[in-house]
């Protein structure tokens, strides 16, 4: 067997003991002489070579000043004494100038040479052995730590995505999360589905995006996404803004800069999500593996919120107007009444009723009947304050609840309804007809209590007002009617 090879230091030893040792040194060994210990130039220590310092009586001074303790640790280098033949040094005394690899009695020999030696190589190979396993010890620590923060990501990911129902929280959720874990800096989101005519429709969630084209390009890497899961293309889409200061997209799209984590529930891709950050993003298989897992938790919590958004939706408006359905009328009155005691602030109400829609029914069929209320629907939607709430009180009755609005600023938005509706064109199956409306308003100024169905009551009989005195008519609860009497 090869022998490992072993440096010898020969720190400030006689020219004569220098000359002895070179004489008998064992095979594979090299000799440095030192004229001190900083001289031992170990920088870059070979880990696979032994060392030994040849030290004597008069020499050990130097080496303890330096520090025995510091000289094993930093440079792995063991001492070894040598005295003269005739030296009448005993154990004790040895033992009190500190510990030795060994002592070598003159005249050096090669035998004693080689013994130090392979002591050196033996405890050198220990060392070497021990520091491996330090430095595994070390490294499975570090990955421990590294899985340790994943389960903590993918812990929190889950605990916070499934408390809530609310599609935008869960994607700020997920941007949080996300963008700590991966240093990105944006999030954007698409969701897709097939209609009853087997189109797909997407909804995109975008973060603000600086430039104009940038915010195009976005779109289209959002839109390209459902064509590679289900091979399809989006036939229409609706752009949802989940801007925030924390979310801003300043770059064009970017393949190295960006993730897409694609949502799953059975097997069939319903969404995607695409974080993006500033640089490169450089991850491992392991956090990879963490995001995808992360992407299964994020898919549930979001088809969950999904799918109460649209259940929601189902139950609060009316399928054919998309207008508030009259159980979320009564609610919202319930709460506007309360807030009107609470604030004293003026609440009002408009009630509207289409004219002679039997005729219309009977003239032009149900179908054209509908298409005018879906129509109505669209037109109060388009002309109230978002803060109003327009809802279908029943058949082709409309009612139009204003919190904070005077009468008189009511009734100046009824005359607009009223006048809007009556110059609409409503054409079905060639046949181009015109529709009116008449209207009641009713108002509560703050004050006393006022029984709750009070506004309702009043709203309904300013309408039979409008109705008695020729319809096409906006007519308050203070008798006051303004419009154009038209005959059925
Ligand atoms: P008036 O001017 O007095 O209000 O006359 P009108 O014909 O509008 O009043 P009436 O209450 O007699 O008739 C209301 C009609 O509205 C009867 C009903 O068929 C129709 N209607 C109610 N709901 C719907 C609906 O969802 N679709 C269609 N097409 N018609 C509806
Ligand atoms: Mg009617
Ligand atoms: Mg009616």
């Amino acid at each position: 067997m090869r022998q490992k090879p072993t440096k010898f230091w020969l720190l400030n030893l006689p020219q004569e003991l220098s000359s002895e040792i070179e004489q008998s040194l064992p095979g594979n060994s090299r000799i440095s002489k030192v004229g001190s210990v900083e001289e031992i130039n170990l920088d870059h220590p070979d880990p696979l070579e032994a060392s030994i310092v040849f030290v004597t009586p008069d020499t050990l001074n130097e080496v303890n000043d330096y520090g025995e303790r510091s000289l094993i640790e930093h440079h792995n280098i063991q001492r070894v004494l040598i005295i003269d033949g005739h030296n009448r040094l005993d154990k004790a005394d040895i033992n009190e100038m500190g510990s030795f690899l060994g002592i070598i009695r003159r005249p050096v020999t090669k035998k004693s040479l080689r013994e130090v030696r392979d002591k050196a190589v033996e405890i050198q190979e220990l060392y070497t052995d021990l520091h491996l396993m330090a430095r595994e010890i070390s490294l499975d620590r570090e990955l421990l730590a590294r899985k340790n923060v994943q389960l903590e990501f993918l812990n929190r990911i889950l605990t916070r995505s499934s408390s809530s129902l609310n599609v935008e929280e869960i994607l700020t959720i997920a941007r949080q999360e996300l963008s700590e874990f991966t240093q990105a800096c944006g999030l954007a989101a698409i969701f897709w589905k097939s209609n009853d005519q087997k189109e797909i429709t997407a909804e995109l969630y975008l973060p603000t995006i600086e430039d104009r084209s940038n915010a195009s390009k976005w779109e289209e890497t959002l839109l390209a996404v459902p064509e590679r899961f289900i091979q399809k293309k989006v036939s229409s889409y609706k752009k949802i803004n989940i801007s925030s200061k924390k979310n801003l997209i300043t770059r064009n799209p970017n393949p190295l800069k960006q993730i897409l984590i694609p949502l799953y529930i059975n097997n069939r891709a319903f969404g995607a999500i695409i974080i993006m950050a500033d640089k490169n993003l450089k991850l491992g298989r392991d956090q990879l593996q963490i995001i995808n897992s992360a992407g299964n938790h994020l898919a549930l919590a979001l088809r969950n919120a999904l799918k109460y958004r649209d259940l929601k939706k189902e139950a609060d408006f009316d399928g054919l107007t998309s207008v508030y359905n009259r159980q979320q009328f009564d609610k919202k009155m319930r709460v506007e009444l309360k807030r009107h005691q609470r604030q004293a602030t003026p609440l009002s109400l408009i009630m509207l009723d289409l004219d002679y829609f039997k005729n219309l029914n009977d003239t032009y069929g149900h179908v054209a009947g509908d298409m005018v209320l879906k129509k109505i629907g669209y037109l109060l939607g388009s002309t109230v304050r978002e803060t109003d709430f327009s809802a279908r009180y029943g058949g082709e009755e409309f009612v139009v609840l204003l919190p904070e609005t005077t009468e008189e600023q009511a009734w100046l938005l009824a005359e607009r309804l009223r006048q809007k509706i009556s110059r609409t064109n409503f054409f079905h199956e060639n046949e181009n007809f015109n529709v009116t409306a008449s209207i009641g308003v009713a108002s509560i100024k703050p004050g006393p209590l006022t029984p709750g169905d009070t506004l309702v009551i009043q709203a309904d009989q300013a309408l039979y007002l409008a109705k008695n005195s020729g319809r096409n008519m906006v007519c308050t609860s203070a008798d006051l009617c303004v419009g154009e009497a038209v005959s059925g």
